[in-house]
């Protein structure tokens, strides 16, 4: 090789090398730039660091001295007090990521990506599977039939739509309303988990198979988890039929009606059920 080819080549291959560092600094600056603002690590690259979501520190108020990373269906986080304040802005921030999350496949057919909504003070935290089709196209979680019956269930209990919290598992709508597939609760379950954290209910009711038994980390049947009282993140859980079960199969209603019965009747108390 002449000396001149050797020394376009070298400056060739020096450009390239810079071009991918200036490609890999901005995609750390990207990531710390995002951790700072919205205080949340959430950029697993293993399924044990999807399980451990990191709350800020800065989002906590004085009372709060101990961060916690809760990891499974038992492990309860200290008594985190946010105030209301720093609990719309950080979910603002969290739902403002999920919107641009391509964590998984479904971040390709998505119409929206379906965060959550409701009270930032709900004492009670509703949590389903995944969008569905108007879910997907209006950005709103239970919004179809079943989004009017959960809003009966809501309206039996004494309480409005507007007074709990409501969220998925997954954010994004599976095609065909498939099920999810494990690695897609894998890597959606932090943004939950962090919802669960700042709204801090004093009860979740986890609406069908899919939500309860991964928020219980359970393979069991709902008809084995519901009825009960399940500890779950330092909070009370309920688990009961989905409402597009219930559509399916009415006679369940009544199963459903004692488990929000149990529910009310926590909230009213304020009791430690077991
Ligand atoms: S389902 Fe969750 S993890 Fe997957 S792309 Fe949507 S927001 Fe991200």
């Amino acid at each position: 090789m002449c000396k001149k080819t050797t020394s376009s080549f070298q400056s060739a291959k020096r450009e390239e090398i810079n071009s991918e560092t200036v490609s890999l600094l901005n995609i750390l600056y990207h990531k710390v730039d995002l951790e700072r603002t919205f205080g949340v690590s959430h950029f697993p690259v293993s399924s044990s660091d999807v399980q451990k979501p990191v709350i800020n520190k800065n989002v906590l108020t004085k009372q709060q001295t101990n961060q916690t990373t809760p990891s499974n269906k038992n492990e309860s986080i200290e008594e985190a007090e946010y105030t209301q304040v720093d609990k719309v802005s950080v979910l603002k921030s969290l739902e403002e990521e999920a919107k641009q999350c391509t964590q998984c496949g479904l971040s390709e057919s998505r119409t929206n990506v379906v965060f959550g909504t409701g009270s930032t003070k709900a004492g009670l935290m509703f949590v389903g599977e995944a969008p569905g089709y108007y879910e997907d196209i209006k950005g709103e979680p239970f919004v179809g039939k079943a989004g009017q019956l959960l809003t009966k269930i809501i309206e039996a209990i004494d309480l409005k739509r507007d007074d709990v919290y409501i969220a998925n598992v997954l954010k994004c709508r599976p095609p065909e309303n498939r099920n999810p597939s494990p690695n897609e609760i894998i890597s959606c379950k932090p943004y939950l988990f962090q919802q669960i954290d700042l709204i801090h209910p004093k009860i979740i009711c986890a609406l069908g198979t899919f939500a309860a038994q991964a928020l219980l980390n359970s393979t069991l049947s709902i008809g084995a988890l519901r009825g009960k009282f399940h500890e779950f993140r330092g909070t009370k859980l309920v688990a009961t039929y989905h409402p597009a079960y219930l559509l399916r199969n009415p006679g369940e209603k009544r199963k459903t009606w004692e488990d929000m019965k149990k529910i009310r009747d926590f909230l009213k108390s304020g009791s430690n059920s077991s």
